[in-house]
């Protein structure tokens, strides 16, 4: 596909303009913005494009509302949809930068800045692995879909999970979806594995710091909790092992991370000179990020982290405790034999001349949504870009990654949108 060589500048200069959007999230920032430019550019190759706002969504309101882009093109004969969907979204810049975040400077074949990476580079790729498609094949079967979405990087449900509640990613509308997410341009990312956060709370009551024994303490109850499960349930989850080739390697078990943990008084505003005044904590929260596998059972999961709670209620006074649901994704993972994991493992032979890996993600994106809401089983990620420079500073895309990565994608349309 020499066309797509051909399109390097038009690719540099088009992943240039999108970093140069800053879409941070939170807050959902400049999302009208980046959808419009893409409106501007899919509607001058011929496309039909939607700008939707997912009102109501979290986060959506007027100082940031939550917009997402879907553009459609219907190839002269009838045949099957083929939908890139990614999200424009980037994460808060952090600290340790040399190049600017949004400077999207090129240097040594490389294009800095936030999202270059995670996405907007594989955004980048697949629309000019789609325009070079077109211009190759005119006379295609079916249809294209290119989609910007909003909030993958907060859950997404101002984004792909309304669009699939809207209709967007039925079966009927489209067969198969691509997520260009940086899973690497030789690997193909089948789903990921499943998530169960919840807020722990153990509560105690106030008294002075000086007669500890007039209270009781609900930070050495959460202490207690965290022993517990130091002593049983980490030890627990390190046995369980999954037949999905999550990458890296020791993410194949279940893991729980804790996220935050809150007793006492609140940290004091910057600043605040003062010292703090002594009480007993009467409330203690912590939340728990579990992740679990294909073979295990949500249910069973949950139960777990209740019966390390039982445990030590059953040996301490006083305790007494909460738990609360955040959030729940389970595990997502397509079958090898998808008709788009065939497609898409063909054309990564042919264009690098290797086989394929089949990967799994530790954490989820938008697949999620697609499988759940949209009850589209033939969805895989799979784009340029290396999954561990994504959050990080210094966050490059390589210009030749991208091509490659086009170029597959460009293969793949040829195969399942069946020109004459
Ligand atoms: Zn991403």
């Amino acid at each position: 596909m020499t066309r797509i060589s051909a399109k390097r500048d038009d690719l540099i200069a088009l992943t240039q303009d999108l970093v140069r959007i800053p879409t941070l999230n939170p807050p959902g920032e400049n999302y009208r913005e980046i959808c419009e430019y893409l409106k501007d550019r899919l509607e001058a190759r011929g496309f039909a494009v939607e700008l939707v706002r997912a009102y109501e969504a979290p986060g959506d309101c007027e100082k940031y509302p939550r917009w997402n882009m879907i553009a459609r093109l219907e190839g002269p004969r009838s045949g099957e949809c083929v939908h890139f969907n990614s999200h424009t979204d980037v994460v808060e810049v952090g600290h340790g930068w040399t190049t600017d975040p949004f400077g999207a400077e090129l240097k040594d074949g490389k294009i800095y800045g936030r999202g270059t990476c995670d996405m907007k580079g594989g955004l980048a790729a697949s629309i000019i692995a789609v325009e070079a498609f077109l211009e190759i094949c005119p006379n295609f079967a079916g249809a294209v879909e290119i989609s910007g979405t909003a909030d993958e990087e907060t859950g997404g449900f101002g984004g792909v999970a309304y669009l699939a509640q809207k209709g967007y990613f039925a079966p009927e509308r489209v067969q198969h979806v691509i997520i260009p997410e940086p899973l690497q341009k030789d690997r193909i990312c089948l789903g990921h594995r499943g998530v169960y956060w919840a807020e722990i709370e153990t509560h105690g009551e106030i008294a002075h710091g000086s007669m500890p024994f007039l209270g009781n303490c609900a930070v050495r109850h959460m202490g207690a909790v965290l022993t517990e499960m130091e002593d049983t349930l980490y030890p627990a989850l390190a046995q369980k092992h999954t037949a999905m080739p999550v990458v890296p390697e020791r993410a194949r078990q279940s893991t729980m991370n804790i996220n935050s943990f809150h007793g006492g008084q609140a940290e004091p505003e910057a600043g605040f000179t003062g010292l703090p005044s002594p009480c007993v904590p009467d409330s203690c929260r912590m939340v728990v990020d579990r992740r679990f596998l294909i073979e295990e059972n949500y249910e069973d999961v949950k139960q777990e982290i209740k019966d390390v709670l039982e445990v030590v209620k059953s040996r301490r006074d006083g305790f007494s405790y909460d738990i609360r649901d955040m959030m729940r994704v389970l595990p997502s993972m397509t079958d090898k034999d998808a008709p788009v994991v065939g497609s898409v493992a063909r054309a990564i032979s042919e264009v690098l001349g290797k086989e394929p890996e089949y990967v799994v993600s530790p954490g989820t994106y938008d697949q999620k949504h697609i499988d759940r809401i949209g009850k589209l089983k033939n969805c895989i990620a799979y784009g340029p870009g290396l999954l561990e420079l994504a959050h990080k500073p210094d966050e490059y895309i390589g210009v030749d990654d991208m091509i490659d990565a086009a170029q597959v994608m460009a293969k793949c349309l040829m195969e399942l949108l069946k020109p004459e």
